[in-house]
């Protein structure tokens, strides 16, 4: 069943996700969802999706970048992204145990926020502990696009949302990005925008 994706301003958003316990994480319900969460994220259609923006604030991701999905990107935006398909897995009471300073900056969007993007600087490399659907504890070494996945959804169970992050400056609508800013290279964007600029006190 495709689920309602919620949008900014829902206090869900906003809330610290609850830990789920190996009894419910192995449960009947927490099947349904995980299914429930596949199938909204594949129709919507997004990389990742965290409980909270289906409403439930529990710690409990959805992630897959598909192979389909990387068409569209040029054999150098896959590189300089260090984007490769990820397998569709689930992340439970995930904990982000290592990164790297080494920060990458790229435009990012978010199905709570539908409709816009923004640049936002994320570590190349995470370290994350986590459980899996059976409760099993997990460890993933993920860099590149996949690393900036983990960091976008593990932010949504701690409340927080890519525009706490962003380069704000860079903040515009989907459209405006396609026709201003997609082929271009992010430094330049950013010098174009003035990226790091803060408001002048008059
Ligand atoms: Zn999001």
């Amino acid at each position: 069943m495709v689920l309602d994706i919620v949008q900014v301003g829902n206090p869900v958003l906003r809330a610290r996700a609850r830990a789920l316990s190996p009894n419910e994480i192995r449960s009947n319900t927490t099947r349904k969802l995980i299914d429930d969460m596949r199938e909204t994220m594949h129709a919507a259609p997004g990389v990742g999706l965290a409980s909270p923006q289906v409403g439930l604030p529990l710690q409990l991701a959805v992630i897959e970048d598909r192979e389909e999905w990387l068409k569209d990107l040029t054999p150098e935006e896959l590189t300089l992204r260090d984007r490769r398909p990820v397998p569709f897995h689930v992340i439970i009471n995930p904990r982000i145990v290592d990164f790297s300073n080494d920060k990458a900056e790229f435009f990012e969007g978010c199905l709570s926020l539908s409709g816009f993007v923004a640049i936002v600087s994320r570590s190349r490399r995470v370290r994350v502990e986590y459980l899996d659907e059976d409760a099993e504890p997990k460890l993933i070494d993920a860099s590149g696009w996949y690393a900036r996945i983990l960091q976008h959804e593990i932010d949504h169970l701690r409340g927080n949302i890519y525009i706490d992050r962003m380069l704000s400056r860079t903040f515009g609508s989907i459209n405006n990005f396609k026709q201003f800013w997609q082929s271009k290279a992010i430094a330049s964007v950013q010098e174009e925008l003035d990226s790091t600029r803060a408001p002048a006190r008059e």
